[in-house]
């Protein structure tokens, strides 16, 4: 429960996809992090933790990403603002980022509140 690697995994399905034992890897993941942190396991890098939170904080207000503004609360947490800025408008510019949200999934708002209280998570 203490390990980084639960912390590290970016959900990207290589793993599941690929296994010759049809191990859903990804899945077991995404388990050990709730798991760690209903339990409130140790996690030894909390800026993974942070980032964590807010990726699903991000996520569950559209149910789709908003990397912009993903990436701004991600600068701001580190005090750094203007991190990685420079990497923005050729991202902008090759439709990898937009700088407005998207809009949202119908009834996904209604839905993730659900989700956060069954799991007791905030
Ligand atoms: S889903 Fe599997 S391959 Fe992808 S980052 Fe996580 S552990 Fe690695």
């Amino acid at each position: 429960m203490t390990s980084n690697i639960t912390w590290i995994c970016a959900g990207c399905y290589a793993c599941a996809v690929r296994c010759p034992n049809d191990i859903d890897i990804t899945t077991v993941m995404d388990e050990m992090r709730l798991k760690a942190l209903e339990t409130s396991a140790e996690c030894r890098r909390p800026e993974i933790l942070r980032f964590h939170r807010m990726f699903l904080k991000n996520l569950s207000g559209r149910g789709r990403m908003y990397e912009m503004g993903l990436m701004g609360k991600l600068n701001l947490s580190k005090g750094k603002p203007f991190s990685n800025m420079s990497l923005a408008p050729k991202l902008v510019w090759t439709g990898r980022l937009h700088i407005l949200p998207p809009k949202s999934l119908k009834g996904f708002k209604g839905w993730m509140r659900k989700v956060w209280k069954q799991k007791n998570l905030k």
